[in-house]
């Protein structure tokens, strides 16, 4: 599943690309992955520009200039790929199945009105798209939920550890997955961060020390910054806006590394199991503590 700083990549990406764009044509084939009624789209959709596009943990919002939104979720398999005259066709890294579109997989086809196009693929339809008034997204179930954006600059240490204050008796990895926490640490980034920290990811919470909450605390922010940079990981099916793919599991140093060497210490990573998901570790480097 996409994290964070996939997600950040996709709408910086849309950012560049569709802001100001007129939507002339809606094209969707499945209710699961967008539940608008065709009065809606046309009253709401149809004849409105993209003011702009934000991401809020994993979602991404692209807002209209009437005042309504698109609010989307990748999950699984979800991908937002756009093509215009300038990135159609020839001189992309796409995969094949990405040349041509729509594919199979096109739930929701956006035509703007320079010919150029936004598709919303996805494989697996766990993701969704939906359009409703601006006003009403602090309203939907998930961003009431959702914990803060651990990259924001107002985001402090302080901050990080009175949020893990609600787990106390969670293990740290299951903690940081938990995004009622922090927003938008997933799999990848969770490893990662630990590994970095050298905290074990069944440590309690509760055991923590203050330094070691603030070695965590930097090892994700670095760790997503870093992805971010890297154009985000592509694990599966995740690519950008332009349909290219991230690197930046190139300079993970645990997650899919097991059997390799430490950068730290040596030692071969190993994976096992923590908070019920595959868990990439050094065992000397991160020592559960008694
Ligand atoms: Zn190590």
């Amino acid at each position: 599943m996409p994290e964070l700083p996939e997600v950040e990549t996709v709408a910086r990406g849309l950012r560049r690309l569709i802001v100001g764009k007129n939507i002339v044509k809606v094209s969707h084939d499945n209710a699961k992955s967008f539940p608008n009624s065709l009065v809606e789209v046309n009253n709401f959709m149809v004849g409105a520009n993209i003011g702009g596009v934000r991401r809020r943990a994993k979602v991404i919002i692209i807002d209209l200039d009437d005042s309504w939104s698109l609010v989307a979720h990748l999950k699984m398999t979800g991908q937002m790929v756009y093509r215009g005259e300038e990135n159609w066709g020839a001189g992309h890294p796409n995969d094949d199945f990405l040349a041509e579109l729509p594919v199979r997989a096109t739930r929701v086809q956006i035509e703007f009105s320079d010919g150029s196009k936004l598709f919303f693929n996805d494989q697996r339809k766990f993701g969704w798209m939906k359009l409703l008034p601006t006003a009403e997204i602090k309203n939907m179930p998930f961003f009431i939920k959702v914990g803060p954006e651990p990259l924001e600059d107002s985001f402090t240490l302080e901050n990080f550890i009175d949020r893990f204050k609600r787990k106390k008796r969670s293990a740290i990895k299951a903690a940081l997955l938990d995004q009622s926490v922090i927003a938008g640490v997933g799999n990848i980034y969770a490893d990662e961060s630990l590994w970095r920290a050298q905290i074990h990811p069944e440590t309690r919470v509760e055991s923590l020390d203050s330094s070691e909450f603030k070695r965590l605390y930097e090892a994700v922010r670095y760790v997503m910054n870093l992805s971010i940079e890297k154009g985000g990981s592509t694990a599966r099916n995740y690519v950008n806006a332009d349909g290219g793919k991230g690197n930046y599991l190139d300079y993970a140093n645990v997650f899919r590394k097991e059997g390799s060497l430490c950068a730290r210490c040596g030692s071969e990573i190993i994976k096992t199991r923590v908070a019920g998901r595959g868990t990439h570790i050094c065992p000397v480097c991160q020592k559960v503590k008694a």
